[in-house]
């Protein structure tokens, strides 16, 4: 046999070779069509948009399905055994991109669920901005304590958190007074909006004046990312709970109750868990970078 047909042999063995190992798997269902085969090709190899082509796609082949096994084998074939299961960190309620919590840990969090009680604050489209307020907050507690944060709630029901019968000031002081005693190192403050126009929407989140926007802006976006609500931004406000607690402290509006669309999402349960999980996720950035 002369060098000429000596490498068109070769060629035609390992031609077959490709063929055979390709179509072995997929005879299994009779249902081996083009697609099958090129997704069967493409399928073991690094993304062909790097560069090389069909080359290097069927390169990148000839090494995963023959080379890659034959080294295996003479390698001992540790790498035969299955790996161990890989546990997976849990999924937040919302899908959205895991993150790391850690920072949490013992860090004191305020979470004041606005109004309750005798005073249910804004009315509309038959929901109370109270009820949402509480029910997100209890969602973002549940949340801040599973990652390690030892968190103080104003209020877990409906509820006034001063004494019967005080004045407006003194319900707001009785939720600074918490943040205060338990040395909170923020407070977040959970309110729903309203406004004359029904056709305004949106969400936002307040920080005191003169001080840092740092955690509403962490916390607002972490909101807009999960919610994907209209941006209303961050502005400074001079509220009685921005303007007297001594720590970092934000009061969120999550949406407008005068919104008919929003007042329905502010009662739906997918959507309370998703405006928590940004809360959440704009605290821990927050806490991450300072
Ligand atoms: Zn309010």
């Amino acid at each position: 046999m002369d060098n000429k047909k000596r490498y068109k042999l070769m060629t035609w063995i390992l031609l077959l070779a490709v063929v055979m190992t390709v179509l072995a798997p997929l005879s299994v269902t009779q249902a081996a069509g083009v697609g099958d085969v090129l997704g069967a090709l493409a399928a073991p190899t690094a993304p062909t948009s790097e560069g090389g082509g069909i080359l290097n796609t069927i390169f990148s082949f000839l090494f995963d399905r023959i080379l890659g096994p034959i080294l295996n084998i003479f390698g001992g074939g540790s790498t035969t055994t299955a790996p161990p299961p890989v546990k997976l960190p849990p999924t937040p309620p919302s899908g959205g991109p895991v993150i790391d919590s850690g920072v949490l840990r013992g860090k004191v969090i305020v979470v004041d669920p606005g109004h309750g009680g005798t005073n249910p604050g804004a009315v509309s489209n038959g929901t109370r901005e109270s009820d949402n307020n509480l029910a997100v907050s209890l969602k973002l507690r549940d949340r801040l304590r599973q990652a390690g944060a030892k968190v103080v709630m104003t209020r877990e029901t409906d509820r006034n958190v001063a004494t019967a019968g005080s004045s407006l000031g003194q319900e707001l002081q009785a939720r600074v007074d918490i943040a205060g005693r338990n040395n909170a190192d923020i407070f977040v403050s959970i309110h729903s909006n309203s406004n004359p126009d029904p056709s305004i929407a949106g969400a936002m989140t307040f920080f005191p004046s003169g001080k840092s926007s740092k955690l509403a802006l962490e916390v607002q976006s972490g909101i807009i990312r999960e919610t994907s609500a209209v941006n209303k931004g961050v502005q400074p406000a001079t509220f009685y709970v921005l303007r007297n607690t001594a720590m970092p402290s934000i009061l969120v509006e999550m949406g407008f109750v005068t919104n008919a669309a929003e007042a329905a999402k502010l009662q739906n349960d997918a959507y309370r868990n998703r405006i928590a999980q940004g809360i959440f996720t704009g605290i821990v950035k927050y806490f991450q970078a300072n």
